[in-house]
């Protein structure tokens, strides 16, 4: 896939800038090009295509690092990733005492490229939690609003799953899913026992042909980006199509600085330092559409100051930044003797869960509100750099020479890994700001984040702990480590770790307490949109993806039916 890398003087604003090229930014360029409009992608990162530049089927021994993590590279050489935790000379900072770690993509496609491709619907109760249990928030629009959208995407990008009717965990319009491997049939059969619910998992890997992408040939490798698309990238799904329009033009190391406005306070475009020349430069278009990730979109609104917005652009309820949510999460290591010593076989399967646990209680019978689910690894997928790491914590294993490498092969895939994901309660305390002393390598002001776990949430992943080791114990294995206490959060990781980053410009309909409309429109500037998980109200027990897919594409085409209306 070409990418523009310098733009020639245009005489007319393109109709519409988008800045960020991941799930929102892909989605909304999707659908404004295939509804007439001239479109220009601002993309902070270099491009990226799977067919090339992924890394799928590569050996270890191809590698001089064996593929292990490196600087550049933090969950491994062949993650289809460029960015992590740090990117050096776009620093971001901590409040005292708070504990964040925030993950930025820098690449065409952004995380779309390596994530998990687990693709969840919010249920109903997911857009009314206020109403049922007197936390956070309502949304202004319900599951009813985004179902039309849930199942353009389904259509679209493609998800297998099964019917189940779960009153909140919507079925969607599945391809066929894959059957459960070996150790995730003994989890399933733990689980029956002790009355969790255990499903088929729910991933965008497309198990049929679809739009023209083959099936999915069961590698495992998704996280390494696929070469032939049978899972959701956004540069492999939505932009190629975008691009055949004729109408997106893609501007790659384009990093976004501003959101410049007009005499009348309306947006007229994006000011952005070209990462190729180091130069400023701008772009006018007649709307703007942020989709930059939650965090960044709202850190471009407050670096976006003007007489008309002292306090940052669409910021006159000073709640950019604010309500910012993660996923909580924690996760349990077991040891199952039931898995050694297995005949050798290919179970290799998709990149990722063939079965999940959705949220199975009743929350007004425990003592935190909100609920989670359980993801499960394990298996036998590819070796890669330290696999096994800890060996001597099996029996008899460690040493050398012989011995060690026969325990290699009796207890590689007799280890399985539970990981909770649940929703926390949106809080004042958890929020993004400007830091006024650090700026990144370009000069624009950094973030800085403020922290707090409240204790809903660690009286649930205290639950997630109890229950994982319940199911570790069934399966007639033991966890690796043992229980952590209430000084350790019960192991509950750091706000952001589990990189599901959501609000910070969320939707309302009172301007005082929210950024956006229900159309997900700034309250305060008419032509300005945020299509991001930035937002998002509240967090749900679900990953966030195939909302931000729903939304960006509701929000595109009110966008586009303002166009034809001649209103934006
Ligand atoms: C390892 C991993 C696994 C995950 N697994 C799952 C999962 O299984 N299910 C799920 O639902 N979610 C998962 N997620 C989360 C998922 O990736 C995100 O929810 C999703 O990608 C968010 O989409 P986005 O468009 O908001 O942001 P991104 O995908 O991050 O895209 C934002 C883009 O904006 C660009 N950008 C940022 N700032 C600027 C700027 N100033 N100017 C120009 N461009 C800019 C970035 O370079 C990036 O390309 C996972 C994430 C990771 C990292
Ligand atoms: S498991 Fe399937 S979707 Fe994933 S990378 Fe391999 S072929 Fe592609």
């Amino acid at each position: 896939m070409q990418s523009v890398i310098s733009l020639r003087p245009r005489l007319k604003p393109y109709d519409v800038c988008i800045v960020g090229s991941g799930a929102g930014g892909g989605m909304a360029a999707y659908v404004l090009s295939q509804a007439g409009a001239e479109v220009v992608l601002l993309e902070a990162g270099p491009t990226w295509d799977n067919a090339t530049d992924g890394a799928m089927l590569r050996w270890p021994y191809d590698s001089p690092r064996r593929g292990a993590d490196t600087r550049e590279r933090p969950f491994g050489e062949f993650d289809a990733c460029l960015g992590g935790w740090e990117i050096e000379g776009e620093p971001y900072t901590l409040a005292p005492e708070t504990e964040f770690k925030w993950w930025r993509a820098r690449m065409l496609g952004g995380r779309t490229n390596h994530w998990g491709r687990i693709s969840l619907r919010f249920g109903p109760d997911d857009f009314r939690r206020r109403s049922l249990d007197g936390l956070g928030d309502d949304w202004p629009i319900g599951y009813d609003d985004l179902k039309p959208y849930y199942d353009r995407v389904d259509r679209l990008v493609g998800v297998f799953g099964s019917q189940e009717s779960r009153p909140n965990d919507p079925d969607g319009i599945f391809l066929p899913a894959p059957k459960p491997r070996c150790y995730e049939l003994l989890v399933k059969r733990a689980c029956d026992r002790l009355g969790v619910a255990c499903i088929p998992g729910r991933l965008s890997v497309i198990t049929r042909a679809l739009n023209g992408r083959p099936p999915c040939h069961y590698c495992g490798q998704c996280h390494r980006g696929c070469r032939t698309n049978a899972n959701f990238s956004s540069p492999g799904v939505l932009l190629a199509p975008a691009r055949e329009t004729g109408r997106l033009t893609i501007l790659t190391n384009a990093m976004a600085r501003e959101v410049t406005l007009d005499r009348a306070g309306r947006a007229d475009g994006v000011s952005f330092v070209n990462k190729s020349n180091g130069r400023d430069e701008h772009l006018s278009a007649k709307v703007v559409v942020l989709a930059a990730s939650a965090c960044e979109s709202a850190r471009l609104l407050l670096n976006s100051k003007s007489a008309l917005f002292p306090n940052g652009l669409a910021n006159s309820s000073g709640t950019v930044g604010k309500y910012l949510t993660d996923t909580t999460g924690t996760g349990v290591a077991g040891f199952i003797p039931a898995l050694m010593d297995h005949v050798p076989h290919n179970e290799d399967g998709v990149g990722g869960g063939h079965i999940y646990m959705p949220w199975w209680l009743d929350n007004r019978k425990l003592d935190f509100p909100r609920g989670y689910h359980i993801e499960v690894y394990g298996g036998l997928d590819q070796p890669g750099y330290g696999f096994l790491g800890g060996i001597h914590r099996y029996p008899s294993g460690g040493g050398y020479g012989t011995q060690l490498k026969r325990d290699y092969r009796r207890y590689y895939g007799a280890t399985i890994y539970l990981g909770g994901r649940g929703e926390m309660v949106p809080s004042e305390e958890c929020y993004c700001e400007i830091d006024p002393e650090t700026v990144d390598r370009w000069g624009i002001p950094a973030l800085r984040f403020h922290w707090k776990w409240s204790a809903h949430e660690l009286r649930q992943v205290r639950h997630m702990q109890e229950t994982f080791r319940r199911i570790v114990r069934e399966m007639g294995g033991e966890p690796l480590d043992p229980m952590p206490g209430q000084k350790d959060g019960y192991g509950i990781a750091a706000g952001g770790e589990i990189i599901h980053e959501l609000g910070c410009t969320r939707m309302g309909n009172d301007p005082k307490t929210s950024v956006v409309n229900r159309d997900c429109r700034a309250h305060d500037v008419k032509n300005l949109f945020v299509a991001d998980g930035g937002p998002f109200v509240s967090q749900a027990d679900k990953n966030p993806t195939w909302t931000i897919l729903a939304l960006a594409w509701r929000t595109a085409e009110h966008i586009a039916a303002a166009r034809r209306r001649r209103e934006l």
